[in-house]
């Protein structure tokens, strides 16, 4: 998942708090949407449909492999896979080894993928990213017993790669209006809040392919990172009697104040997108800034870069974080989102 997100949560510190009002500042100074007439800009077309249940079946393989933290049996299967899985989908699979060591250890051996859809097509690049590799340790674990053990990685991880696998089927049978990128960014979630590392160690992958982009294709002139995407949490009912639900007790994808400070424009447009497909999700207000695979495409490479997460679910960085807890739903609004924004909408 999502980062660094560790040391965003109140009871881990000062640090936190001091993101926090960061991004609260950001929050303050900035409009997040227009609401009502901002739909008049999003264009009705139609859109192939999203498979949310194979998205889902993608979800259970990749737990299948085990997990796929660095140097782990898993990690290498999960890569096989993945390669086997594009390149008959694809025009062009860019593999981009590298070597890294994470807080956790290393050196370990490394792979960033790039899809390339639509590759004689002309226009705004879109990439669309997630990670794929899964956190080491299950740090965030009510049980300290467990602490030490991987962090299966059903939602933080699977369900990014589960989506972008879902739209590589259908770019290959629907080609893209204009050139997509589909990155899937190793080494995100070997991170911890006391390393000295940039992001703290988290983003390794992202952070090498900003800085080493390959040289056969052009930059993205948008990036568009999903990660926790696939919650399982349902709101309540607005007439059900009882206290308030938090944020943190249902799937939502708040606006992420790094991203609308760095793509408004991007940021309206996604969620006008989300709100014309109903995708209820999908809400206006705002949460903490994340350390996440969006940044380095900000802070490096200067383009518009925007973070749709879930963050965070009860059982995200735990044991649990398994398929029993995600739900094909939520994949469904994210993926057939990222259709309409693809398909131009
Ligand atoms: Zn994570």
């Amino acid at each position: 998942m999502a980062s660094s997100t560790s040391i965003l949560r109140i009871k881990h510190s000062t640090m936190r708090l001091l993101l926090l009002t960061v991004a609260v500042l950001i929050a303050g100074c900035t409009s997040y949407g227009s609401g009502g007439d901002s739909q008049n800009d999003v264009v009705p077309i139609e859109l192939p449909e999203f498979d949310a249940d194979r998205a889902f079946a993608d979800i259970e393989q990749q737990c299948n492999f085990g997990p796929r933290m660095p140097g782990s049996p898993g990690h290498q299967a999960q890569l096989e896979w993945m390669i086997a899985t594009l390149t008959p989908l694809a025009d062009e699979v860019i593999q981009q080894p590298f070597k890294a060591t994470t807080p956790f250890g290393g050196p370990y051996s490394f792979t960033n993928l790039i899809a390339v859809f639509a590759a004689e097509a002309s226009g705004t690049i879109t990439m669309i990213g997630a990670h794929w590799d899964t956190r080491p340790v299950a740090d965030e674990d009510p049980n300290p017993a467990l602490r030490d053990q991987p962090v299966p990685g059903a939602n933080d991880g699977g369900s990014g790669v589960a989506i972008l696998l879902e739209l590589a089927r259908i770019f290959a049978q629907k080609p893209p209006p204009r050139p997509v990128y589909l990155a899937f960014f190793d080494a995100e979630d070997s991170g911890h809040s006391g390393s000295s590392l940039p992001y703290m160690g988290f983003c390794i992958g992202s952070d090498y392919m900003a800085h080493n982009w390959p040289t056969q294709i052009e930059l993205p002139d948008r990036v568009i990172v999903l990660d926790l995407v696939g919650g399982q949490r349902q709101q309540e009912p607005a007439d059900v009697v009882g206290p308030a639900q938090s944020p943190n007790d249902y799937f939502n994808l708040r606006i992420e104040p790094y991203s609308q400070a760095a793509a408004a424009q991007l940021v309206d447009h996604i969620w006008d997108i989300a709100e014309f497909l109903g995708h209820s999700a999908f809400e206006r207000s705002s949460q903490a800034g994340i350390i996440d695979d969006h940044l380095p495409f900000i802070n490096t490479l200067g383009i518009p870069a925007v973070d749709i997460i879930d963050f965070a679910p009860p059982v995200w960085h735990t044991v649990d974080d398994t398929p029993e807890h995600c739900d094909p739903n939520a994949l469904h609004q994210v993926g057939e989102t990222m259709l309409g924004l693809v398909y131009g909408m």
